[in-house]
């Protein structure tokens, strides 16, 4: 009886969360265009490398049977679903009682015909035959794409972006690079080098800039480990990229149980949507434990078989973590082909990124890698990450447990920027980038989420800078662009910073703090502000307009290195919404 309540709470929960995300999916609104800047071009074409699974796949291209077997469209995974939600759910019903095989049936039922398509042979190689598409040159300019191909082929959720780039880049020399995202990366940056040659061959320009992001980062970095000498590219800018892998990729495949913060998820849909929707209640609703358990059979039952054949599966293993799976799951005859290229990837490319890129950089790439920190790995695993992709992986910088710091006694480590004088120390004191692969060119972006930069008007104007110009040389060089700062989502609601300091700094001096919105669709009541647990007077009915600033006075505690400062807030009009806190960290500066 109690099962059948849960069971009925569960359905309630899943059809409410999918009727909200269809409605308001397409509410999801363009950045500010005012706001939005443009430089002037310096004729370099620019390559777009999307994430993981983001290129579509065509099997059998130019023969009768060709067919599209690949390419994540949610209306198309609706049509799927629907005919078979009453089985889905009987079997989700069945799976709460205990029984957990006809949702592994039903599973696989669904996506029998999906992983049949894209699958791999034990020896790494496409089971059918198939391409990514856009596949030519000519097919994969943003222009041949939105003019011949209706916007098939554009990378998801990124028209904004692209749009944006073509303020200053003529849309014709604007690229998106697809590649057979399943297999090794090895054979990736083989086909960007050639692709890199036939963009420059076609256009006659004698440099390309890349903006690539997540799995498209990480083979930036491996085309830059191996070609980067070539002198083809300027400027390449490396959002959330998987470098060294991530953790997430082994925890949903190896045995512990996961632990998705539900809340956490939601507030990333959101984020990845731009909705300003507070779902807290939701994720406080449904079962947790339940869902990850669901999650967790579904990839090891059904995924995990197919999955151990993909290059990129194990491209996302960190080196350790590689080397002990590598033993248990692949065999040294059978799957020889898979092992070499995955060896390859991680004993030379991965285990020597840092030197492969310094030796890009010095042969004149200019590099720029933007990681993000503060956020705890989805999985639940205690790891300081943007929920997706593991910090220390993204950059090689020396991040602390999720939840603790380096330590009061703890000293950088200068092991590449030797520059002693440099502070690479987050505010936070959790993220050490001294040892970064690119200490001067490595920035961190507090809580931003993986890749979800493009609702985020600071790391979006960076990175525009960072790809289309050569206006910043590292961090230090220009005061807008510190090493570390917030992100700045309107789901974030606020930025706080002392008036008489940089972001993230304070001085024993500094007496008043300025907290700006970052919403524009509420405005703000500022309920207390905190300084290490300490309530500051404020004053009472303290609002901030949509978008608007306020500064109000505050106490530095003496003696203290850090201060940890809480904004509690409410969004005015908002019926569903519960107050708010925002965290945020200061170090001292003379
Ligand atoms: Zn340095």
């Amino acid at each position: 009886m109690k099962m059948k309540m849960k069971m009925k709470r569960v359905i309630s929960v899943i059809l409410c969360a999918v009727m909200i995300f269809s409605c308001t999916a397409s509410a999801a609104t363009a950045a500010k265009e005012e706001n939005l800047p443009s430089f002037e071009w310096d004729g370099h074409p620019v390559i777009f490398i999307q994430g993981y699974s983001g290129p579509i796949l065509i099997r059998d291209r130019g023969l009768e049977t060709e067919e599209q077997v690949w390419g994540i469209k949610p209306g198309d995974l609706f049509k799927k679903l629907i005919p078979n939600l009453y089985g889905i759910l009987s079997s989700i019903s069945k799976y709460a009682d205990g029984d957990t095989a006809p949702f592994v049936e039903q599973f696989r039922e669904v996506s029998a015909e999906l992983i049949d398509d894209i699958s791999m042979l034990p020896d790494g190689s496409s089971k059918y035959n198939i391409v990514s598409f856009p596949s030519t040159v000519e097919e994969a300019s943003i222009t041949y794409i939105k003019d011949e191909l209706n916007g098939d082929g554009m990378p998801f959720f990124q028209d904004d972006f692209i749009d944006t780039m073509a303020k200053t880049v003529p849309e014709e020399y604007i690229y998106v690079f697809n590649t057979d995202w399943r297999r090794s990366q090895i054979d990736n940056s083989a086909h960007l080098a050639e692709f890199i040659d036939s963009v420059l061959a076609k256009t006659g320009a004698d440099k390309v800039d890349i903006f690539s992001m997540s799995h498209g980062g990480q083979l930036t970095a491996t085309y830059l480990y191996y070609y980067g000498t070539e002198g083809k590219v300027d400027n390449a800018v490396l959002n959330s990229p998987a470098t060294g892998g991530t953790t997430l990729v082994t925890e949903l495949l190896g045995a512990d149980p996961i632990n998705f913060n539900l809340e956490e998820l939601l507030r990333f849909a959101c984020v990845m949507l731009n909705i300003e929707l507070d779902l807290r209640w939701l994720g406080r609703l449904l079962p947790q434990e339940f869902l990850n358990s669901l999650v967790k059979t579904a990839f090891n039952e059904v995924l995990l078989p197919h999955a151990i054949y993909f290059g990129s599966v194990w491209d996302f293993m960190d080196i350790e973590t590689y080397t002990a799976l590598r033993d248990v799951y692949l065999d040294p005859v059978e799957n020889a082909e898979i092992i070499e290229k995955a060896d390859k990837m991680h004993y030379e490319c991965m285990a020597n990124m840092g030197e492969g890129l310094r030796r890009a950089q010095q042969a004149g790439v200019s590099i720029n890698i933007i990681s993000n920190y503060g956020t705890q790995l989805g999985t639940g695993k205690k790891i300081d990450s943007d929920f997706i992709i593991n910090t220390t992986h993204t950059c090689g910088a020396n991040a602390s447990v999720y939840g603790e710091t380096l330590g009061k006694d703890y000293v950088q480590k200068n092991t590449v920027c030797k520059d002693a004088s440099h502070d690479h120390i987050a505010p936070t004191g959790t993220v050490d980038a001294s040892c970064c692969y690119l200490p001067e060119n490595t920035w961190f972006v507090y809580e931003q989420y993986h890749t979800q930069t493009w609702f985020d008007p600071y790391t979006r104007c960076l990175i525009l800078e960072l790809l289309l110009t050569d206006n910043i040389t590292d961090v230090h060089s220009d005061g807008r662009y510190p090493q570390f700062e917030l992100s700045q989502n309107p789901l974030d609601g606020v930025y706080v910073r002392f008036t008489d300091s940089k972001t993230g700094e304070y001085s024993q001096q500094s007496s008043e703090m300025l907290i700006k919105s970052l919403t524009d669709s509420y405005s703000l009541n500022i309920l207390s502000v905190k300084i290490n647990g300490v309530e500051q007077n404020i004053g009472e009915n303290l609002t901030v307009c949509r978008a608007g600033e306020i500064t109000v006075p505050c106490v530095i505690p003496e003696g203290t290195d850090r201060l940890k400062v809480e904004i509690r807030y409410e969004r005015k009009n908002d019926l569903l919404s519960d107050p708010f806190t925002r965290t945020i960290y200061f170090e001292y500066k003379d």
